[in-house]
């Protein structure tokens, strides 16, 4: 039994849904779940639409049309016929996202947004599962709410392992026995039957949640990029492909803010011992990177590189210390913001993080602190993670910048800097 997940980038464009159709069909006698993404940036633009709709700015229907129209025109260059039912069952998706905008938003933001942009994976799944069936595959559209169960965290909702498992345990195999599934990354529902999301980019996530309830052996992660680098190729020109990988360094490496794993998936799997694979569709006869149970440690330094950062200092006004009950105060203010850190350190007058730049909600933390806490900001930093650093990657990545804040251990070194100017 096997897991694999296509994203966005692997599904883009008819030509991509044929490519992503013929590695199934290579697969098709074994036992396989598929889980997808929506297709391209179709998530983004109906984020667009929930945006418009919610501020009532006229746009929202003109946005949702130019997606319907993206989908029509993949189905047309797919099937030859219009005739075909596909045509139909697309249409009528679209026509439950209609539905709602027609309404004047009454619901919060995070609801509405979930119960809109889950429309991007229903649609990519719906239109592979039946490219698939023309491919003469046996595949099987399988609604992912019907089996990952999660509360009421819209927009990041947590999964309710023990429901999950027993759902998925119960119909999964059988229809395995028959079908290649086809099913949706990123979305579940709550037990009252309402569409959630598991996070941005999380259907890597939702492909290890099948695999962990399914107790299968392998995952396979299907990427544009060879496996897992030791650098992002848009920020670095000489990458290496690591061919093995610890869960440990995998996990570090991602919380650090790599991007070629959602963050969340490594810990179920290392949990149930399932190697994931991490291989390109470009080049899918090649065999990528391997994560497991290693003792192998990263072969080469890897270094994460995350822009627009935000650092934000945080002093008590009566120059009190900093201890427990205002550092639970000051979590809580990033909590209830959604705002995550990317590096923190504490001293004993302050504590200091940086954070992605995500405009508005940082305004109103930055309001939020200012109640009680004398604060300083700069912006327009980067962070620089090296996992197994030495100082030949230290002298190379600090070329031209100027450090504000570093931490270390022995294996990883994170560097908060600024570019001087020449
Ligand atoms: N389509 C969703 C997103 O773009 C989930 C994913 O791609 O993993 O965030
Ligand atoms: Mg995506």
């Amino acid at each position: 039994m096997q897991v694999f997940k296509f994203g966005g980038a692997s599904v883009k464009d008819a030509e991509s849904i044929k490519n992503v159709t013929a590695i199934i069909s290579k697969y098709k006698d074994q036992e396989l779940l598929v889980v997808v993404s929506a297709i391209g940036k179709t998530t983004d633009k109906l984020v667009e639409v929930t945006k418009n709709y919610v501020d009532q700015t006229g746009d929202a229907f003109v946005q949702l049309h130019a997606v319907k129209n993206d989908h029509f025109n993949i189905l047309k260059q797919l099937f030859d016929t219009e005739n075909h039912p596909i045509f139909d069952e697309i249409a009528n998706c679209f026509v439950e996202v209609e539905w709602i905008l027609e309404e004047e938003p009454q619901d919060s933001f995070d609801y509405l947004f979930d119960q809109i942009v889950s429309l991007g994976e229903i649609l990519s799944s719906k239109v592979l599962a039946a490219y698939c069936q023309l491919s003469n595959i046996s595949a099987k559209w399988v609604d992912a709410r019907d089996y990952i169960l999660t509360d009421n965290t819209y927009t990041e909702a947590n999964v309710d392992w023990e429901k999950t498992e027993d759902k998925i345990r119960r119909d999964i195999p059988f229809i395995l026995d028959e079908h290649v599934i086809i099913t949706q990354g990123f979305i579940g529902s709550t037990s009252e039957n309402f569409t959630t999301t598991l996070g941005r980019e999380g259907s890597d996530y939702s492909a290890a949640i099948f695999a962990s309830c399914l107790n299968v052996e392998d995952i396979t992660i299907w990427k544009d990029v060879p496996g897992v680098l030791n650098a992002d190729p848009k920020w670095f020109d000489q990458t290496e492909l690591i061919p093995e990988l610890s869960y440990t360094d995998a996990i570090e490496l991602t919380y650090y803010g790599a991007t070629v794993i959602h963050p969340k998936t490594i810990k179920p799997l290392q949990n149930k011992k399932i190697t994931l694979n991490v291989r390109s569709f470009i080049n899918p006869e090649k065999n990528g990177t391997k994560i497991r149970t290693t003792n192998q440690t990263l072969p080469v330094p890897s270094f994460i590189f995350k822009v627009n950062q935000v650092f934000i200092n945080i002093q008590p006004r009566d120059f009190s210390f900093i201890v427990e009950d205002n550092l639970s105060h000051i979590f809580n203010l990033f909590h209830q913001n959604r705002i995550k850190i990317n590096m923190m350190h504490n001293s004993a007058i302050s504590f200091s993080v940086s954070i992605d730049d995500t405009g508005e909600n940082v305004w109103k933390l930055l309001e939020d602190l200012e109640k009680r806490y004398k604060v300083s900001v700069a912006s327009g930093l980067e962070l620089i993670t090296i996992r197994y650093y030495n100082q030949q990657t230290l002298d190379r990545v600090l070329v031209n910048k100027e450090i504000i804040r570093e931490l270390k251990d022995s294996y990883t070194c994170q560097m908060l800097v600024r570019n001087i100017d020449e």
